[in-house]
This record gives C-alpha cells, structure tokens and sequence, in this order.
C-alpha cells in the first residue's frame, strides 16, 4: 500500500519558516509554504544589507548567555535545548550545504564569505523547490480553525483554506513591518485565546529630551569608550548623541535592563579606567572652569563635556565633577518606535507551548522564530535563534502523531 505522506503547512517565509518548510520536506512531508508577501525572506534580504549576520562563533554554552525572555520569565530548557540541537557550527556547515563558505571575524560574528543574503537565500529557495515544497506567496494567515485542522488565508481578495496535518507558524516579530513581519498576528493568537507578551522594539535606540545645548554641540558626534550601566547590567562601548536621544551597542544591548526599569534611564562612565579619586587628583591645582580643565586633564571629549553640561551644568568642583562624569545619569523616555528596530522583544507566551514548539491547545500548530518571546542582541544570535527553534518545529510538524 502506498504511504501517505503527512500534509505539512508552513505560514511566514522568513529564515524560521523557510528552514522548518526544508527539515520537513526532509523528513518526507508534503510542505507548502506560505507568506503574505510577493517573495519571501525579506527581512533577511534587509538583513543583508549592511552585512548578512548570520551566527556568532562564540563557544557553547556562554553563546546561550546573551538569550533574554520577558521581565521575570526565564526561557524553557527546550529553548536551550534547540539552540544546541542546531548550533552556531551546524549553521555554518548548513551554509556551506549550499556553497556558501562563512568566517568569523575577530568580534565572534559569523558571515558568509561576499557578505550577502541575496545568493544564500536564492540557493535555499532553489532548494525547498527541489525538495518539492510548493511556494505561495500572496497568501496572508487570517484564522484556522482548530478542530478541523484548517489554516485560512486571505489571497487577492478572497479567502481561501488549507486543511494540514500539522502547520508551522514563522510569523517574525514586529520591526519593519515594510518586509511583511508586521506583527498583526498577535490579535489572532489572542482571540485563540494563546497568550501573547505584546511586542516592543528590541536593539534599538531609546529617546531622551536632549537639553538644547546638547543638541547644539553634540548633535551626531560618537561618545567612545564608555561604560553604560542599567540596573545591575552594564555593557562597554560607543554611543552616538541623536536628535532623539542616544544609539550604538551598548543601548541596544541593554534593552531589557533599561526596559525593566520604572523610570528608564541609563548611568554613563565616560572614563572608565579611572576612579573618581584619581580623575580629582588631575584636577589639584584647577581652582576654576572645571569643564574646561577637564578636556585637557580628563581628555573628557567635547561630546561628553556638552552632556555633562546640559545634564548637570558648570560643576564648580573636581570631585563633583567627577562624579557626574564616572555616573551621568541619562534619563530616557521610550525605545524608538519597532518600526526602525533590528527586532523586537515579546511574543507567544512560552507557557503557551510544549516542549517540540507545539502550542498546548493547538497540539498540531508549532511555532518558530521571532513571534516566541525571546529576544537577543545583534551579533546574529537573531538568526541563529530563528535557524534553530524552525528545525525543531519543522521536524516536530513532519513526524506528529506518527
Ligand atoms: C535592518 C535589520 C538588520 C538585521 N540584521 C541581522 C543580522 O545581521 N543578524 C541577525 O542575526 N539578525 C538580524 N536581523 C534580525 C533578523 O532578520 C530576524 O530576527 C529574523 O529575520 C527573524 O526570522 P523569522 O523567520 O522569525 O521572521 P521574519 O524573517 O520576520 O519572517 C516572517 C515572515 O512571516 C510573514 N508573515 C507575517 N505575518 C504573516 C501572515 N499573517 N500570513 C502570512 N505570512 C505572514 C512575513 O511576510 C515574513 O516573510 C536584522 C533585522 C533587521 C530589521
């Protein structure tokens, strides 16, 4: 007798869905994979852009270090255990599958030789068709309807449905919504009833009401060197002054800390190798203008010196001054809008799935990428974490209930 093969829908064509679609094409399902846009991986074409990020070669287990869920709620094991089960090793050798060679560069970041996603992407799109996954894009996730196995699409106007064995939802989080992640899932999950941690903008820069006087001297200059601190976390680093407020690494990095606070701020150490002792000492003989002793003492730079005066104005002694100095107190309004962020923090509930990434109540619906509620910093921990929770839920839709 002829076997049936499982019937296995993939909904959201980005990096998460795109690498369930193959592991379960793999495993000899019938994969159709769908996105509401014209082509899929667009945000991993954006991605590309300034250079394609694809994993960081920082060994296991400090790489699972950096992986954040929502204030209060540590990530599952099985979310750890998907990070192992296809790591920053099994990505590089995946893309090397493909025939395209990866480095790593001296900051632990992964690329593949040229930079690019363009080429990655057309050779794994290339590949899905060969595995015989049927693509169709133009199809937008509107419902599904849990008893009946049946996912519901709005396609040119009409609606269409797709009734499946087992579905993979790779929806994205909420960041630039132009490529198609634009997060308006989130109403569906809830009115299933599936609890969501609503999105906010994730590695991005956050707002502040920059006194004019910084504005006017700073205004785009780089604060390097610095350590930033946020409660208890502190990252080192660069930041640049903006019009709205602060961006660079260190802000990125430390959005959840920031966003955990109840009045958002961050303390900045502009010279972090010296103690407040030691940065009054060079200031002995200075009986006045402290600032201004202070770029050529300190070597304070003139972006730092604009700030300290806008925050904290003329400081009328050394060891104030250092003080303000070694702890600037920043304070910040909001993150910028999820629009303009790299990713975004939030998501599907994890006390809403199973340990295979199958949503309790759904038991034949897995999910997979930036929709769960995790959030990492750049360095191409985001791909990575996609890469890796899609194998899972693209392994565990091919083989339910066999
Ligand atoms: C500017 C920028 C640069 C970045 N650089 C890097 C980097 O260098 N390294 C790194 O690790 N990460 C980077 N990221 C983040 C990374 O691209 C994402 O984390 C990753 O793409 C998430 O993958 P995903 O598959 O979960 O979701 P996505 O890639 O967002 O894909 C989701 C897909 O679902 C589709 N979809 C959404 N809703 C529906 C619906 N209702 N019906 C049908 N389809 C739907 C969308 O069209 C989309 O194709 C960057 C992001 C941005 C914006």
């Amino acid at each position: 007798m002829e076997s049936v093969r499982r019937k296995v829908a993939v909904v959201g064509g980005g990096p998460a869905g795109l690498r369930a679609a193959e592991v379960a094409a793999l495993s000899g399902a019938e994969v159709v994979l769908y996105d509401a846009m014209r082509s899929t991986g667009r945000k991993f074409l954006v991605a590309g852009k300034s250079g394609l990020n694809l994993s960081n070669a920082t060994p296991f287990p400090e790489f699972m270090e950096v992986y954040a869920g929502s204030a209060q709620v540590p990530l599952p094991a099985f979310f750890y255990e998907a990070l192992s089960a296809f790591d920053n090793v099994a990505l590089r050798e995946w893309a090397g599958g493909l025939g395209i060679e990866t480095y790593a560069a001296s900051s632990n970041k992964v690329f593949p030789v040229g930079m690019k996603a363009a080429p990655l992407l057309r050779r794994w799109v290339e590949r899905l068709r060969q595995l015989g996954v049927t693509i169709r894009v133009r199809h937008r996730l509107l419902d599904f309807r849990v008893d009946e196995q049946v996912l519901v699409f709005e396609h040119d106007g009409e609606s269409c449905e797709y009734p499946c064995d087992a579905a993979v939802l790779a929806l994205g989080g909420g960041s630039w919504p132009s490529t198609g992640s634009d997060g308006t899932w989130q109403a569906l999950m809830k009115a299933k009833g599936i609890s969501v941690t609503p999105l906010s903008s994730a590695n991005s820069g956050w707002e502040c009401a920059w006194p004019r006087v910084v504005l006017e001297a700073a205004e785009g200059l780089p604060l390097k060197n610095l350590v930033v601190h946020a409660g208890a976390a502190s990252q080192h680093g660069e930041l640049v002054i903006t019009r709205y407020g602060l961006e660079g690494g260190p802000v990125y990095r430390l959005g959840p800390a920031i966003r955990a606070q109840d009045s958002p701020h961050v303390l900045i150490d502009f010279k972090p190798t010296f103690t407040e002792q030691a940065l009054a000492r060079k200031m002995e003989s200075v009986k006045r203008d402290f600032l201004a002793a202070a770029k050529e003492r300190w070597k304070l730079s003139d972006a730092a010196i604009a700030v300290i005066r806008g925050l904290y104005g003329e400081v009328d002694d050394a060891l104030s001054l250092a003080a303000c100095v070694k702890r600037c107190k920043v304070p910040l309004t909001q993150p910028r809008p999820m629009d303009e962020a790299i990713s975004s923090a939030g998501g599907v509930r994890w006390s809403e799935l199973a340990a295979d990434f199958s949503v309790k109540q759904v038991p034949w619906m897995h999910l997979a990428g930036e929709m769960l509620d995790w959030e990492a910093p750049t360095g191409g921990y985001l791909l990575q974490a996609a890469f890796a929770t899609g194998t899972v839920a693209g392994n565990a839709a091919a083989v339910l209930g066999e």
